[in-house]
């Protein structure tokens, strides 16, 4: 029997999928993937998200603004999220975060910004009791420094992309760590190499889809069905079996998203 996964991070919303949302969901359940969390990206997108999850048992939205599309939030996109998230219908907060990668959003008035709308979503998701999906790509450390000012969070830093000794402080704030595609490359030696000793009870799978496809998936649209190569990849690395880390995964998920069995 396959062992059953979820895929923490994956945005099954996007018109990427619009063609062919059903084929790609029956792939992902004939693969073991039974729950599938699908954050936001931004306001405009946040009602036909929730038609999508409505169709499907197995679709879980988290509701957020994005940090990529800064430009696209407007003030009252706050004042919306927290209506919104009284329906009862969002299983987290996100993705929100920050980005100081994206050359266009990472001067200071970009910087401003996105820690400015980061802040209000934690403040958001302490009010509603809810889980925040956290983008961080370079930058990690303000992701923490805002967490330990707001405290009393939890949630997922998804495709994690620090150190040990961040996960470390991540982990001591509640927070699990999502991998997916990237630690499937022979290159990715850092990454691979913390995959392998983080704690068991901190990991959680992703796919990112239509993002980060694995190495034999190169190129290609990402897919959540595509989580059991991450899944044998993550196991091999760990020297442990593929189903105790997929129980292991899925508990964690179920956990922290609080999902139905
Ligand atoms: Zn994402």
């Amino acid at each position: 029997m396959l062992p059953e996964l979820i895929d923490s991070h994956c945005h099954l919303d996007v018109a990427d999928f619009a063609e062919d949302r059903e084929a790609v969901l029956s792939r992902a359940r004939d693969a073991g993937v039974r729950h599938i969390v699908v954050p936001a990206i931004e306001r405009e997108t946040w009602g036909e998200l929730q038609n999508i999850c409505r169709d499907s048992p197995m679709l879980h939205p988290a509701y957020g603004l994005h940090p990529m599309f800064l430009d696209r939030h407007r003030d009252d996109d706050l004042s919306a999220l927290d209506a919104r998230l009284m329906a009862g219908d969002a299983i987290a907060i996100g993705e929100c975060g920050l980005d100081h990668f994206v050359e266009e959003i990472a001067d200071p008035a970009g910087r401003d910004r996105q820690q400015q709308l980061f802040e209000a979503q934690l403040e958001l998701a302490r009010k509603h009791d809810l889980p925040v999906i956290i983008h961080a790509r370079r930058a990690v450390e303000d992701v923490i420094h805002s967490l330990r000012r707001l405290n009393g969070l939890r949630g997922v830093v998804h495709s994690y992309p620090g150190s040990l000794e961040q996960a470390k402080q991540l982990q001591k704030l509640d927070f699990l760590l999502g991998f997916g595609g990237p630690v499937t490359y022979p290159r990715a030696r850092r990454l691979r190499e913390m995959v392998a000793t983080i704690p068991a009870d901190q990991l959680l799978l992703e796919s990112d889809a239509p993002d980060q496809p694995d190495v034999d998936w190169r190129g290609q649209r990402n897919e959540p069905a595509r989580l059991t190569t991450v899944l044998a990849v993550i196991a091999k690395l760990r020297d442990c079996e593929a189903t105790e880390l997929a129980e292991q995964t899925t508990a964690n998920a179920r956990r922290l998203f609080n999902l139905p069995d």
